[in-house]
């Protein structure tokens, strides 16, 4: 991955906030610090003199004339803001903007959707110790799947999911654990989209957290005077609403590694579906597939792109691409064509993908 994640990962590693490369099964991954990112992309939006507004939460698309997105209005603690825009990019996560503009988008595999995870940090840990006894596999070996088969089986602990991921990070004595499997209190998958259910996988999450985190503490050698730190500022929510847009993301383009003269981002990350009792992953080996421009351009509706987890990507495909560097790469593609859409007064729709990926590489994208 080259161009702006680039940019962001050298900023990063110049304040000390991103680990070393780590093994994760077949393929590897970085851990970042979240305080040094929050400070890294506040300074970035200074430099680019960017206008910020924090704590504002989009509650209407300004639709004009039919289905054209003129903007969004938003709230925000003075009361309601109305911001115009030539061109809206809708990085909800949710496609909330798509929604709201009353625009075709779906719900995961016929409204089932991958499970959210509370984010834990451990500290107090024997980093040394744990590595040496449990590997270095961010993956957890069977030896630690097999003792939370037996704690939660036994009744002692209650523990949903065994196959689980332990990050050490950039912090002296800190593990980063994605272990939890959150559902409903009556057992039920939770689609954050219901306020129920975001509530509920907040209070479920913390609650596995501290059962997790006494787990590790009885034991997993090397946690024995370990503590939960924090978890991440909200329960981690992978899948939600998808956009519908002009092209799809098909599973079968990820398995098949399939390339498109119209690729503005690459990604060889596997499909990782977090759904039912056991993550399932399945590898990309030395090959990655490219993500379509026409992803990120609905297919009815002016004046609005998608960009980050909420492209229109199938069930599977999304387990797969909504990994943060590909969303740090459909930024920079989407961004660069919002700015030509503003500038040129042309629609999205007009735009040609190939033409994009041109620039994207004069930019240092490094998609050919
Ligand atoms: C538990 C978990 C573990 C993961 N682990 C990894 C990993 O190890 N490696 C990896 O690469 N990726 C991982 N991911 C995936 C990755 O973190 C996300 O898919 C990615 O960050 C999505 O980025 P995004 O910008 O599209 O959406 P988000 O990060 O969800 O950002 C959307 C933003 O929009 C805001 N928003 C939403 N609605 C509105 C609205 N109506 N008005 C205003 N603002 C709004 C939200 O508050 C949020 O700030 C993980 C995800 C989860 C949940």
């Amino acid at each position: 991955m080259f161009g702006f994640l680039e940019r962001f990962v050298q900023a990063m590693e110049s304040r000390g906030g991103l680990g070393p490369v780590l093994r994760y099964g077949k393929t590897f991954t970085r851990v970042h610090d979240p305080l040094m990112w929050r400070d890294t992309a506040d300074a970035l939006l200074r430099e680019a003199g960017v206008h910020v507004i924090y704590h504002a939460v989009a509650m209407r698309a300004l639709v004009d004339g039919g289905e054209r997105v003129d903007g969004a209005l938003l709230w925000t603690k003075e009361g309601p803001l109305e911001v115009r825009a030539r061109v809206t990019i809708d990085a909800s996560g949710d496609a909330d903007m798509v929604a709201m503009a009353g625009l075709p988008s779906f719900v995961g595999d016929d409204g089932r959707v991958q499970n959210p995870t509370m984010i834990f940090r451990l500290q107090g840990v024997d980093v040394p110790r744990f590595l040496a006894r449990h590997g270095a596999d961010t993956i957890m070996g069977e030896s630690v799947s097999a003792a939370l088969r037996e704690a939660h089986g036994s009744g002692a602990y209650r523990l949903p999911r065994v196959k689980i991921w332990i990050f050490p990070t950039t912090r002296p004595g800190e593990l980063l654990c994605n272990c939890t499997r959150v559902m409903g209190p009556d057992g039920r998958e939770l689609n954050t989209l219901m306020a129920r259910d975001f509530t509920d996988a907040e209070i479920e999450g913390r609650l596995q957290v501290r059962e997790y985190a006494r787990f590790f503490r009885d034991r997993l050698e090397g946690c024995e005077n370990s503590f939960v730190n924090d978890t991440g500022v909200q329960v981690g929510v992978r899948q939600t609403r998808q956009m519908k847009g002009v092209a799809l993301l098909r599973n079968e383009d990820i398995l098949a590694g399939r390339k498109s003269a119209d690729g503005i981002a690459r990604s060889p990350w596997p499909i990782e579906l977090h759904a039912g009792a056991k993550p399932r992953v399945e590898w990309l080996l030395n090959d990655w597939y490219d993500v379509p421009y026409r992803c990120f351009v609905p297919e009815r509706g002016e004046g609005l792109l998608a960009a980050g987890r909420c492209l229109s990507a199938q069930h599977e495909a999304v387990a797969s691409a909504r990994v943060t560097a590909q969303c740090f790469a459909y930024g920079h593609a989407i961004g660069h064509a919002a700015a030509i859409c503003a500038k040129d007064g042309v629609e999205p729709r007009t735009l040609c993908g190939a033409d994009l990926r041109v620039l994207l590489n004069r930019d240092g994208a490094r998609l050919d």
